[in-house]
């Protein structure tokens, strides 16, 4: 093949090779398994990156936790000998608080049921709240059917005001049933807000949902709610997958409806308060504690216990509380630093463009460990940018998806690489052992088979014999026709001695106008029957010149057998040279086998 026409064949398979992976990959795309595979590492990357990046985030220095931690369930066991503990304690720490005049008091907590052994301390929760109202409550939704629990009718006022657009119902979004706080309470406040959570497949929650759909109306979460009061705004719009609070703060949905969230380290990266401190506080009367650490805060109260089981796990650690898993999300609106995930569209592109730089320079390049430090150098410089679009942009672009694809190029361009080497290293060999002119073997070839056959004959017994003939006076030939006739015949002998023989028997040029037939497993006789059909049937045959003349040649040929003749390679070559010359000697145009 032409040089140029390798050199196309080699990228047009290039081409092919990435095309049909990427098909390959749409392709597997339709698995379930395939597509849980791929999103599973690419998450674990995810969390990597936020591990990494968290580290250098700073947590909204407005938002406090108010934590029922170990130290303070402690405390309330020994104190008050019972969890939950009377609402009169929470109705006068609430109170004590709002001294300091905090922003807002938001309670991850469900207060369900009425205690109706304590009636009035449930009363004194309820005045508290109904007094100020910047406390903000919680409900939560679930699917569970009516019979089992009845749905309840929300009021109206806790519905989310959407001024513009809406959303698709979808499992993450839209339920059947909810579970509110005592009627006493939600009749006393007017902020409630949902406080679900979801985990994706690994146990680990990234998402938080926003708005949520309850019998055909929105509802909203508890801290897209407290966000709403911190921000002044009454209404939300959602335009292009985006819910948007002002023109500062909006919240970009994943696919499914849902927001990303951007962590802000492991649990504690917020301001914590114990519970048990405030009480204490509470009863010493000292303000300057609620001062120093409640004043203009939100406020988010919730348990952090480890005992009281409000633990989930999220891509920086296995171990973080409910409520600042809350806190979370209302920094991620209040800093409006949501992460955006980029498209399949866009991850396809990427993917195809490092592939093609990757399998280039896999082509281009013949040192081997050059291109292994460029595929390292392309992937580490690629999860860098990755890592730095995140810090700076908030944009989750893959990373698993275009390594596997980089990866598997980089093997599939070698592997058409070394297939295209070993075809041109077999048409370089075929150069080798073939002779220009007559296109059968040349000299070299048939002394290795030569040796090849002795061998052979030397280990297994395998006879053969060797038939050599040399054109008759072919130096008059060449004088009289000139010598591209000469070259002519030569071509045509060749094909004669091609055509008479078996596939198995080696046709070589010996030198000059010179040729040699090696016929494995053939014995005296039959060689000998061979070369008398050869040479009857170059006797017979008009060649052409390359004027179109015709003409008839003779050869005269020898013939020699292993064992009977010889026992080495010159041995045998000798024996049928001196058989040739005998046939040359004899009048010419025959064949000698008997010296
Ligand atoms: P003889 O019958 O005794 O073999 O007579 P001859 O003239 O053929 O003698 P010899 O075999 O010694 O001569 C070889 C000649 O073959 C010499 C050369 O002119 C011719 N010859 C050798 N190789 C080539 C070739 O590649 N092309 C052509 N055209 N002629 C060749
Ligand atoms: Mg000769
Ligand atoms: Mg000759």
């Amino acid at each position: 093949m032409k040089e140029e026409n390798k050199k196309k064949l080699t990228y047009v398979l290039y081409a092919f090779i990435i095309f049909a992976l990427f098909c390959f990959l749409v392709w597997m795309g339709h698995f379930r398994v395939f597509q849980d595979f791929i999103t599973n590492i690419e998450q674990s990357s995810f969390d990597l990156r936020q591990t990494i990046l968290s580290k250098y985030k700073k947590p909204n220095k407005d938002i406090v936790i108010l934590a029922v931690d170990d130290a303070t369930y402690e405390y309330i066991m020994d104190k008050y000998g019972s969890w939950p503990i009377s609402r009169k304690i929470w109705a006068d720490t609430i109170n004590f608080i709002e001294i300091a005049k905090p922003k807002s008091i938001v309670m991850d907590l469900l207060f369900v049921k009425p205690n109706l052994n304590d009636i009035s301390s449930d009363k004194a929760l309820v005045e508290t709240i109904k007094n100020n109202d910047n406390i903000f409550l919680s409900m939560n939704f679930d699917n569970y059917n009516d019979e089992i629990r009845k749905s309840p009718k929300i009021d109206d006022k806790f519905k989310l005001k959407i001024k513009d657009g809406y959303l698709e119902n979808n499992e993450y979004i839209t339920f059947i049933n909810a579970r509110t706080t005592m009627n006493e309470l939600t009749n006393a406040t007017k902020n409630i807000g949902a406080i679900n959570v979801t985990r994706d497949k690994d146990g680990i929650i990234r998402n938080a949902t926003p708005v949520f759909k309850y019998k055909g109306d929105y509802y909203p979460n508890l801290s897209l709610l407290s966000a709403m009061d911190y921000l002044n705004i009454d209404s939300i719009s959602i335009l292009d997958n985006n819910i948007i609070l002002d023109k500062n703060h909006k919240i970009p949905l994943d696919m499914s409806q849902r927001a990303i969230l951007n962590w802000y380290g492991k649990s504690g990266s917020y301001k914590h308060i114990p519970l048990w401190e405030v009480i204490k506080a509470q009863k010493e009367n000292n303000l300057d504690f609620i001062n120093k650490n409640f004043k203009d805060k939100v406020i988010y109260i919730g348990t952090t216990a480890t005992s009281l089981s409000d633990i989930k796990s999220v891509p920086v650690e296995f171990n973080m509380s409910g409520v600042e898993l809350h806190a979370t999300f209302l920094n991620n609106i209040l800093d409006n630093n949501f992460i955006k995930k980029s498209s399949i569209k866009t991850d396809f592109i990427i993917s195809i463009i490092l592939c093609l730089i990757v399998g280039y320079f896999v082509l281009k390049t013949e040192n081997v460990a050059k291109t292994f430090l460029f595929l390292f150098a392309t992937l580490t410089i690629y999860s860098f940018i990755a890592l730095l679009l995140m810090q700076i942009f908030n944009l989750w672009i893959t990373i698993i998806f275009p390594f596997i694809t980089t990866i598997t190029t980089f093997i599939l361009i070698y592997c058409e690489k070394y297939l295209l080497k070993s075809k041109d290293y077999e048409q370089t060999y075929k150069l080798a052992v073939t002779d220009g002119l007559t296109q059968i073997y040349n000299h070299r070839y048939f002394q290795e088979q030569m040796l090849i056959n002795i061998n052979n004959y030397n280990r297994y017994g395998q006879i053969f014999s060797i038939i050599l003939m040399d054109i008759d006076f072919f130096k008059k030939f060449n004088d009289t026709y000139g010598h591209q006739s000469g070259d002519c015949v030569l071509q045509q002998v060749a094909s004669i001695l091609k055509k008479n023989s078996r596939t198995s028997d080696i046709v070589c040029r010996y030198g000059g106008e010179e040729m040699t037939i090696i016929l494995t497993n053939t014995n005296k006789k039959d060689a000998e029957i061979t070369a008398n059909k050869i040479c009857q049937a170059v006797r017979n045959n008009r060649f052409t010149l390359v004027n179109g003349e015709k003409v008839r040649v003779t050869i005269s040929v020898g013939v020699a057998t292993v064992g009977e003749n010889g026992s080495t390679a010159q041995e045998i070559i000798e024996y049928s040279d001196k058989c040739l010359y005998k046939a040359k000697e004899t009048g010419r145009n025959r064949v000698v086998a008997q010296i």
